[in-house]
């Protein structure tokens, strides 16, 4: 190859590489230029869904709020703040569509707090815009949204506000709007179950609508509708359930509820409150003479009284069948005794058809200047009433403090006699600890009460190892249930609950081979043994002058209903109801704890055994009502 031949060759490969590089570096731009645009586009997915994110968390937030029982203003509140905020609404609110005897109107039900809402309340003076009565024109955005189901965007925010607010002079209105960003307002119309319920109202800062924001605001509709849906079923169920079918008026658990906030309340602010309690006369002879319905009518009349009667703070309520209770907030006994005689009276005075008139019989007590305990007010509110009912009906009664000695400090007494006395050998070592648990210092009744069943739990442990702490004073509060039920007076149920705590006390005397028994004691074995606890019972009891009603309840409380019990062979109405009361629940707990020779028994099999028993252990009256009891889960 010649020189020159060599020169052209090395030439074509020089301006082939440069062509290639050319090449490649149109390609390299190409690739570039398609990598920026990548990039924006990734950028824009990027915001479109940092955006969808955020909308998913707004709805989530307002999901989870209508899923808890947050009052439907609060999450009303919430969806307009979330919209106005979070996507850059200038103001967003919901209005409600309203009625009254002057026509339709509107009100705002929520609105998103912003500086727009503000200039314009300072510009329209009071009240604000959110206590004003609005009006409701025929001719406006609101309107048509209605009327035609759809989202409408209007730039005349003029008129709309005008429409409102028709009072406002076109001045004001100019005044308000300038030098406002706002160029459009969209107006949502609400539908919540097939009734209009109003607008869902955005004011933006733009003059279109594009469509993804439409469809956003339909969404954000939705779930406004659905909160309010979900609002009036929480409400309805909620009403459902304070109150009480046949009367309308509050039920027991409503009753106690607000009960318990009124001592919450009043210990706070050291006032006083009242129960009147209120029990239909001879309720039985009217459903007999003229049937159920009369019967129903009857307390229905009561019910509308005891309405009529009540302020706005006051709770009238159903407690049972025929049983009324009113809590009066703030009132002492004297202004207590003047609401329950003009109750009575009332009563008295109503002519009820085919029936006649009716009376009542009321009790009445005052918290702090009776007692400080709840449950010893309702016992004396009850007292009180039966004191109405034994002196002759169609009267009222005050409850009396309660001075003489409380059941706590007789069962106290015993205790501390007893123990100290050494009374009971297998306690000695136990007594020196208990009553100093018994006569530690406080004036609290709930205090002592506790250290009580403190220290008969620890008591029945000695003899009884298997024995649940808590059990006898859930079998107190069964006793007391149960005896309320039998119209019990209330003497009868302390002494009741002195002798649920001291019952089984003599079988801290039996020997040890006895109770520690791994297998069922034989028929002779259970003969020898039986009557020995009774018997060490009253032996030990007997000492104590001041527990002397106790003690023939204690004494009776294996006597069987059909007369084939111990140690008298007592049956029928000639067995203390107190001692029934005692057998059937001290079964009852016995059944469902661990013996050393079975397993405990569920609450049904043991609620079994109890009905296969009536009519001879116990009668069918008290299987009824303890059955009941258990069933409503009053332990
Ligand atoms: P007293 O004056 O002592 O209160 O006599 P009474 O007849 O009103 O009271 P008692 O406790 O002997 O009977 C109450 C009756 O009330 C028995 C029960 O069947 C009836 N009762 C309870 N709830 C209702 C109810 O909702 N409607 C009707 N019609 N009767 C009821
Ligand atoms: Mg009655």
């Amino acid at each position: 190859m010649g020189l020159f031949d060599k020169f052209k060759e090395v030439t074509r490969k020089v301006s082939e590489v440069e062509n290639n590089i050319y090449h490649e570096k149109r390609d390299y731009l190409e690739i570039y230029e398609r990598n920026l645009e990548l990039e924006r586009e990734i950028a824009e997915r990027t915001e479109e869904l940092n955006d969808a994110n955020k909308r998913m968390f707004t709805l989530q937030h307002i999901w989870d709020m209508m899923n808890s029982s947050t009052p439907l203003e609060n999450v009303l509140e919430a969806i307009v703040n979330s919209t106005q905020g979070e996507l850059g609404y200038m103001h967003c609110a919901i209005i409600r569509k309203c009625v009254d005897e002057n026509g339709d109107y509107l009100h705002i039900i929520a609105q998103s707090n912003d500086s727009l809402i503000e200039r314009l309340n300072n510009m329209i003076g009071t009240p604000g815009i959110q206590t004003r009565r609005l009006n409701y024109s025929q001719d406006s955005i609101y309107s048509d949204t209605m009327k035609q189901r759809v989202i409408i965007q209007s730039k005349s925010i003029d008129l709309s506000l005008k429409s409102v607010l028709p009072e406002l002079s076109d001045e004001t209105v100019t005044k308000i709007l300038t030098n406002q960003p706002i160029k459009s307002i969209i107006v949502v119309p609400l539908i919540a179950q097939k009734k209009e319920f109003g607008w869902f109202c955005v004011f933006s800062a733009r003059e279109e609508l594009a469509s993804a924001e439409m469809d956003f605001l339909s969404l954000f509709a939705k779930q406004i509708e659905m909160a309010i849906t979900i609002a009036d079923l929480f409400q309805a169920v909620r009403e459902q359930a304070v109150t009480d079918a046949l009367t309308g008026l509050y039920n027991r658990r409503y009753f106690e509820e607000a009960l318990e906030k009124e001592v919450q309340r009043t210990k706070r602010q050291q006032q006083p409150f009242s129960i009147i309690g209120i029990d239909l006369d001879f309720l039985k002879k009217i459903n007999d003479t003229y049937g159920h319905t009369f019967g129903d009518l009857a307390i229905k009349t009561i019910a509308e009284v005891l309405k009529s009667n009540a302020r706005s703070v006051d709770v009238p309520a159903r407690i049972g069948g025929e049983e009324f209770n009113v809590l009066l907030p703030g009132i002492n006994s004297e202004g207590a005794m003047v609401a329950a005689e003009r109750i009575r009276k009332s009563i008295e005075s109503v002519e009820i058809d085919t029936i006649g008139h009716i009376t009542g019989s009321l009790g009445v007590a005052t918290y702090f200047e009776h007692t400080d305990n709840v449950e010893e007010l309702l016992e004396l509110t009850d007292q009180a009433m039966y004191a109405s009912k034994r002196n002759g009906r169609n009267r009222v009664t005050l409850a009396k403090p309660v001075t003489e000695t409380s059941w706590q400090e007789i069962a106290v007494n015993t205790f501390i006699d007893i123990l100290s006395k050494n009374r009971i050998p297998k306690a000695r070592h136990l007594s020196k600890e208990l009553c100093e648990k018994l006569s530690a210092p406080s004036n609290k009744d709930e205090v002592s009460k506790d250290a009580l069943y403190t220290v008969a739990d620890m008591l029945t442990k000695l003899y009884n190892p298997m024995h649940t702490p808590g059990v006898i004073k859930n079998k107190v509060i069964m006793a007391v249930s149960l005896a309320k039920r039998f119209d019990i007076p209330k003497a009868d149920i302390d002494n009741l609950k002195v002798a649920v705590l001291l019952y089984d006390i003599g079988n801290l005397m039996l020997p040890d081979e006895i109770l520690q028994k791994a297998t069922p004691l034989t028929d002779d074995e259970r003969n020898k043994i039986k009557n020995h606890p009774i018997i060490a019972a009253r032996e030990i009891l007997k000492p104590i002058s001041y527990i002397q009603d106790v003690l023939p309840i204690i004494e009776h409380h294996h006597e069987n209903w059909d007369g084939t019990g111990y140690p008298n062979k007592l049956a029928h109405d000639k067995i203390p109801l107190t001692s029934q009361i005692i057998l059937i629940i001290d079964e009852y707990f016995a059944l469902i704890e661990h013996r050393p020779y079975r397993t405990k028994l569920s609450s049904v099999d043991a609620l079994n055994i109890i009905k296969a028993d009536t009519g001879k252990k116990w009668n069918e009256a008290l299987v009824k009502e303890f059955i009941s009891l258990i069933e409503h889960d009053i332990v």
